[in-house]
């Protein structure tokens, strides 16, 4: 399998697993569009990728919340390269508080950049694969798409939607060869996860290294962080994947924390 030539969209890839995942795609041969907030995150990551090829990448701006960014950047890809096969739906953030003290503002926010995100990229990136004669949609799930945890209340919520979300458009969108799955990573140190271990530790009133070694890795067979290089080898053959044997899917990748 490769993704030679294959256009693909990851959203959130200036950072951490999407960047990762953008560079598998590269390696594999993908021409790959880094959607992020910051067009100069975005061109930075593109041009490290596209120097070390096969493959490609270009960097557009754009936040997943917003529809008329969304499908100006899809348009763009469009219009550059000639549709698209691959969306990965990435983009992601993480807010914690106890349910009666989180902010509705946050939840919103959380929910809409989850949830809105994963809908219109999916929307906007849908007739432009049914164009190309199929293609594969990859929302970033979680090990939270299936287990909850306290104080994530909105990032829960967001991370099961994206199952059902995956399987409605796994289901209309399978007559045209378009196949919609979810990864759902353990804990994996990017940002998203450096930025949670004080916040935790603060709000269960626990060490750091409690927090790391009891929250985050106390439900695993190793005690093992999973890397986003594992997270990028499972997003790889979600995309390349050749028949629709493999859709309506979720995979946790997560050193055995959920088995479902
Ligand atoms: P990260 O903070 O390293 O990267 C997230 C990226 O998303 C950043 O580049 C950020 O600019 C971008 N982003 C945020 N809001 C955006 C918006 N509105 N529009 C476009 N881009 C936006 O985080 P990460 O750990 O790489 O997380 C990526 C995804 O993986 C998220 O969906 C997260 O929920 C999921 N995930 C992470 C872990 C983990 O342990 N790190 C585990 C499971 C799932």
């Amino acid at each position: 399998m490769d993704l030679k030539d294959k256009i693909c969209i990851v959203t959130g890839a200036a950072s951490g697993i999407g960047k990762a995942i953008a560079g598998r795609f590269v390696a594999a041969g993908g021409r790959v569009a880094i959607a992020d907030l910051k067009l100069e995150a975005a061109e930075a990551v593109a041009r490290e990728l596209t120097a070390k090829g096969p493959g490609k990448a270009m960097g557009i701006a754009m936040d997943v919340t917003d529809e008329a960014q969304v499908n100006a950047g899809v348009s763009e890809v469009a219009a550059a390269w000639g549709g698209v096969d691959v969306l990965v739906s990435n983009a992601g953030i993480q807010i914690v508080h106890p349910i009666t003290e989180f902010p509705f503002g946050d939840w919103k926010k959380l929910l809409s950049i989850h949830l809105d995100g994963a809908f219109l990229t999916s929307k906007a990136c849908i007739p432009q694969m049914e164009k190309r004669g199929g293609g594969s949609i990859i929302f970033m799930g979680s090990v939270h798409s299936k287990e909850a945890s306290p104080l994530k209340s909105a990032y829960v919520t967001a991370k099961h939607g994206l199952l059902g979300l995956a399987r409605v458009i796994a289901k209309e969108e399978g007559p045209k060869a378009i196949r919609a799955n979810v990864i759902c990573p353990g804990f994996v140190k990017t940002p998203l996860v450096e930025k949670q271990i004080p916040e935790q530790a603060q709000a269960l009133g626990i060490s750091e290294k409690e927090v790391v070694e009891r929250v985050m890795l106390g439900e695993t067979v190793d005690k093992e962080f999973t890397t986003v290089e594992d997270v990028a080898e499972v997003a790889f053959v979600f995309a390349a994947f050749p028949t629709a044997a493999l859709t309506g899917q979720s995979l946790n990748v997560s050193h055995g924390w959920n088995m479902s």
